[in-house]
């Protein structure tokens, strides 16, 4: 049996099986966006790493340095914040083919000290090795949450609504546009988009510290996948409703031309890194007031009820979409 046959999902099931047993400090290990453990009183640890590697999620043709630095943090802090928590510090690995050049190293680093300044978070280590191709820059990132106050993927409730901040599929648009023309400026919203996502970790420690998300999760592999890590881990089920998509003007005017499918990289595109979560109803009131306050829009798309994992997509006119692809596949 080859990984290509099982796909990222069942294999890190099959990780999540074979792991030593958690020790009594866990109160969450393999399975949300950061692991959750007890550090004594007060406050709880947050850990989170993701990899970036050349020829998977980048190439050297489409972006910078200093752009690929900055989005190899934001993903690390983005699932941070889903967890409702501040980030503090971060290491990084490095695997660099030696034909890199020092400047490219020193671009990436500038990047990441751009992303690392606004958010007040310090590097505090890492590791350095060599690679025969490809270059890999693997963050993690470690936070802090109030005790026994994280918010992971189970929370969410039937009569729960569900929300999601900026707006969806730029990002997916933007690689669309790159892979289609290199050239293509970078000026474009949504190819900025793609390349230097913002995390929103105010936004994620607002949520978390005034208990307001009941479920949350950074969209990441694309909006309805991550819905789904949602329902399945919540044991509940959620209506999206198509019109509700919050789309940029740059969605609007790019997507717009292929008709058909206007909606496709908004539901399944990937890499967004904007919050989704649930809210139960009578704290409806509170999270509008922190999309003024912050400055990042909120929508409600949809609804959580008790149809134990099925996601219904209803098309704008009316009637329910079927779901033809989900999310990025790696295998
Ligand atoms: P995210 O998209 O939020 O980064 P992933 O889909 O990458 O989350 O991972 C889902 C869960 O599986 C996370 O809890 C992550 O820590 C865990 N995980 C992924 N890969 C591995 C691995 N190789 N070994 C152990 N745990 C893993
Ligand atoms: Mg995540």
């Amino acid at each position: 049996m080859q990984i290509r046959n099982i796909g990222e999902f069942r294999l890190i099931e099959s990780i999540a099986r074979m792991a030593p047993p958690a020790g009594a400090s866990v109160r969450r290990g393999i399975g949300d966006d950061a692991a959750v453990i007890q550090a004594g009183p007060g406050r709880d640890l947050l850990i989170t790493t993701d990899a970036m590697v050349e020829s998977v999620h980048f190439t050297l043709d489409t972006t910078t340095p200093r752009l690929l630095g900055r989005k190899s943090l934001a993903v690390n802090l983005s699932d941070i914040a889903a967890m409702g928590g501040e980030p503090g510090c971060f290491v990084v690995s490095l695997a660099v083919p030696p034909r890199v050049p020092v400047g490219l190293v020193r671009g990436l680093y500038r990047g990441m000290r751009e992303t690392a300044a606004r958010h007040g978070v310090s590097l505090v280590g890492g590791d350095t090795v060599s690679s025969p191709h490809h270059l890999t820059i693997t963050v993690t990132a470690v936070g802090t949450v109030a005790a026994g106050r994280a918010v992971t993927r189970s929370g969410a409730r039937p009569g729960d609504l569900l929300y999601v901040s900026g707006t969806l599929g730029d990002s997916a648009l933007g690689l669309q546009m790159l892979t289609r023309d290199k050239q293509v400026s970078r000026r474009v919203f949504a190819v900025r988009r793609h390349l230097d996502p913002t995390a929103r970790v105010e936004l994620g420690a607002e949520l978390g510290s005034r208990g307001l998300a009941s479920a949350m999760i950074d969209i990441s592999d694309g909006l309805t996948a991550d819905v789904r890590h949602i329902l399945q881990q919540s044991r509940v089920g959620a209506t999206v409703y198509c019109e509700r998509l919050p789309l940029s003007a740059s969605y609007r005017k790019h997507a717009g031309q292929q008709k058909k499918d206007c909606f496709s990289p908004a539901l399944s595109g990937g890499e967004d890194y904007e919050l989704l979560f649930t809210v139960r109803p009578e704290k409806r009131a509170a999270v509008e007031r922190i999309e003024a306050r912050l400055g990042v829009m909120l929508t409600c798309i949809g609804d959580i009820n008790a149809s134990r994992g099925r996601l219904t997509v209803r098309a704008a006119a009316g009637g329910t979409l079927k779901m033809r692809s989900e999310g990025f596949r790696h295998f």
